[in-house]
């Protein structure tokens, strides 16, 4: 592994990565607020380490909102037996502690999005300072990440990992073996809207095999979200030879695999044209056409106003799905996703 080159982070570290066994505590971001001029935020970091092997790296609680990860990651943090591994797993169930106990997607620190945050800034904003913690001091161990999202409160999104669509080939290959290991309903290849400021991104940069999940969203614990979760991880480690075992990927329809998508183009977004109330026409997962209406948007303040219909412009199956009633002009209101095909997304 090259050295890390990075500059020197303002949080501390109890783990030593490099250490066999159970390894748990809590990293310490400094946090001076009114009540404590040196005031810490505690972030729980557990590392289970035995022998060689890969690293797989755990992460949950990016968004506060977001809750299957984190309920997932804690729970094989707690039972994960070390004479049982060979490699290292390094879980933080809940990295972005602030957003968590607030069950919000932002941070209450500083309003920030921590997942628009990364490489980061040790010297910068709070989510800032932990973006690039994450990126400098902890990914540089890894062989893989698993980073678990649902939609939070904004969307429901189908049962799926997802990864971006990566030029190297072998990384590629490795990337949606992993996703298809972790044996969810879908796996998404996606170029999102937004991506460069991404928690992925950086995994990709430094050349490490990165998945992300949504696993259910609408601001619930999505039952079927954590079984997935769960079952999940530990396909990951079986599939990774972490952990014995070979990976368990039966879908509840009998089918034995994950089916690859993939969602290509701007035209997969729908947006809303305005503020409204939205009826989605649609649910996560349901197949869909091209010019058929997503939903309608509706001004029930006023009597004289027809809705506005918003169309799909692919067909597909929803990767997303409108979130709250009420939206604002700018908001997804739908995703679409297509079936995977190599050669249209090399294109
Ligand atoms: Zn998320």
């Amino acid at each position: 592994m090259a050295p890390l080159q990075v500059e020197k982070s303002r949080i501390s570290n109890p783990i030593d990565f490099d250490k066999d066994g159970r390894r748990a505590g809590y990293l310490r971001a400094p946090l001076s607020r009114n009540t404590s001029g040196w005031g810490v935020v505690e972030i729980p970091i557990i590392s289970v380490k035995n022998g060689k092997g890969p690293t797989v790296l755990l992460t949950g609680g990016i968004h506060g909102d977001e809750y299957e990860g984190p309920i997932a990651i804690s729970r094989l943090a707690r039972t994960l037996d070390p004479a049982k591994v060979q490699g290292r797993v390094i879980m933080i169930p809940a990295y972005n502690i602030p957003a968590v106990l607030n069950d919000t997607r932002l941070s209450p620190v500083d309003n920030r999005d921590i997942n628009r945050c990364f490489p980061g800034n040790p010297r910068g904003t709070f989510s800032e300072m932990l973006a690039h913690f994450l990126d400098g001091y902890v990914l540089p161990h890894a062989d893989v990440s698993v980073d678990l999202h649902t939609a939070g409160h904004s969307m429901e999104s189908a049962l799926s990992t997802n990864m971006h669509y990566v030029p190297d080939e072998a990384i590629r290959q490795k990337t949606m073996a992993t996703a298809a290991a972790f044996g969810t309903p879908f796996n998404t290849v996606f170029w999102g809207v937004d991506e460069g400021a991404t928690f992925t991104s950086c995994v990709e940069r430094r050349g490490i095999v990165s998945i992300g999940t949504e696993l259910g969203g609408w601001g619930r614990v999505n039952v079927e979200g954590v079984r997935l979760a769960r079952r999940g991880i530990d396909n990951v480690l079986k599939h990774w030879g972490v952990i014995e075992g070979t990976p368990d990927t039966t879908q509840r329809d009998g089918s034995p695999a994950t089916r690859h998508m993939m969602v290509r183009d701007p035209a997969s977004y729908s947006f809303a044209p305005a503020n409204g109330l939205f009826e989605p026409v649609n649910v996560a997962g349901e197949a869909v056409r091209a010019g058929s209406p997503a939903g309608w948007l509706h001004f029930v303040e006023d009597i004289d106003r027809d809705p506005i219909q918003i169309n799909h412009q692919r067909d597909g199956v929803i990767w997303m799905a409108a979130g709250p009633g009420r939206v604002t002009r700018g908001d997804v209101v739908a995703v679409v996703m297509q079936g995977y095909d190599d050669k249209l997304a090399a294109g």
